[in-house]
């Protein structure tokens, strides 16, 4: 008798969603993300207990149509994303068609939506575990749409459990990303709060339709934190001749087409190279490829460095965006997206670790000046 079978469907679905969502962090980003990736302009976290009974997420952002009630929450079926050709030239945050179907298997989950043509009306929509439409309700809201995600991982105890466990460290590493959600998304208003039990609302942070990334981090982390702030508006090219292994990998990368962009940009705010300046933990550093937030251990220690070199004794602020070709990385790496692979990335640090020694040098390291707010 064979002894290899097929695992039963509902399994496999439960076993590649727990990759998906694997804490609140993730939960939060997944949500957050489709409300940008919906248009919206404002968006409003909510927590219940720190997120152990909710987190509803909602947006005034286009809505759902009727005719995608169906299939919304079903593993794999996109807006966004078509094929795997689409993908190097993505502009959205999501593309695969997972979030919601796997917040079904693991959460007690309905969504809430109303387009601009459905007047004060909207529509509550439950669903199956499976991600399958179970109900749908009339009920009074307001444009966009509101995700609602109780008891989370209800039928994973050891992931309950954990996260029962370690809820205010949960709750804070959440906090640091929409941190860095708030700050990228230039006019998007976000306001982030938290109702514990028996007790009031607290107000997290909120920003305003900020029209620049600086403002959005005056809002989030105070207007004093901006003045000891330089901006980062740095260029280099990754194919100059004689830089050892930067010019064959520089050519793969414009494979498509050869006038594509070699640039590599790093946008945005670092702390002045002063001692006084920085912060005595790192515990202030936001990296985005192309404005999307991610783990980048590589450009973070890199520039870490460098900045040691002027203030040893403390580290910087970073908020820092690398904006690149869409051919030179590949974020379909993992399962939360998180991680990304940056082609060539030796030869790009590189080339960040002396435009940003360059910007250094050329800052008046011995006397503080005013930065106007
Ligand atoms: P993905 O974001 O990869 O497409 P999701 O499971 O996160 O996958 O979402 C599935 C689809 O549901 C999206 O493609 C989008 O069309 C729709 N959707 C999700 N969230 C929202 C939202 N807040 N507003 C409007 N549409 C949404
Ligand atoms: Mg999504």
């Amino acid at each position: 008798m064979a002894t290899i079978k097929p695992i039963e469907g509902r399994s496999v679905h439960q076993i590649q969603s727990g990759q998906v969502i694997v804490d609140l962090q993730s939960v939060c980003k997944e949500l957050v993300e489709n409300s940008i990736d919906a248009g919206a302009t404002s968006v409003e976290v909510r927590f219940r207990n720190n997120g152990l009974d909710a987190i509803e997420v909602q947006d005034n952002g286009g809505g759902i149509a009727p005719d995608d009630y169906e299939t919304i929450a079903l593993k794999h079926y996109t807006s966004k994303l078509s094929s795997y050709d689409d993908l190097s030239s993505l502009q959205t945050f999501g593309f695969r068609g997972e979030a919601l179907s796997s917040l079904c298997a693991l959460s007690n989950f309905h969504i809430v939506t109303a387009r601009p043509v459905d007047g004060p009306r909207g529509t509550k929509l439950e669903f199956e575990q499976s991600g399958k439409l179970k109900a749908t309700s009339v009920v009074a809201a307001k444009q966009g749409t509101t995700v609602v995600v109780e008891s989370l991982f209800h039928n994973l105890p050891v992931r309950r459990k954990e996260l029962e466990k370690n809820l205010k460290r949960e709750y804070n590493k959440v906090l640091q990303l929409l941190n860095a959600y708030a700050c990228i998304s230039v006019g998007v208003k976000f306001s982030v709060s938290n109702l514990v039990p028996k007790g009031k609302k607290t107000i997290a942070f909120s920003t305003n339709s900020n029209a620049n990334t600086k403002d959005n981090i005056s809002n989030v982390y105070g207007a004093k934190t901006i003045t000891a702030l330089i901006p980062l508006n740095l260029a280099f090219e990754l194919d100059p001749s004689g830089r050892p292994g930067a010019t064959q990998s520089a050519r793969n990368w414009s494979t498509q087409d050869d006038s594509g962009s070699r640039t590599v940009k790093l946008v945005g705010h670092i702390s002045r190279p002063v001692v006084g300046e920085g912060r005595l933990t790192p515990d202030r550093q936001m990296f985005f490829v192309n404005s999307r937030p991610c783990n980048l251990p590589q450009v973070a220690k890199a520039i870490n460095e460098v900045y040691k070199s002027y203030n040893v004794t403390q580290s910087p602020f970073i908020f820092a965006d690398i904006q690149l070709d869409t051919n030179a990385y590949d974020v379909n790496v993992s399962p939360d997206k998180r991680t990304i692979m940056l082609h060539d990335q030796t030869a790009l640090l590189e080339s960040l670790k002396e435009a940003l020694s360059q910007l250094f040098e050329g800052h008046d390291q011995s006397v503080p000046q005013a930065h106007p707010s």
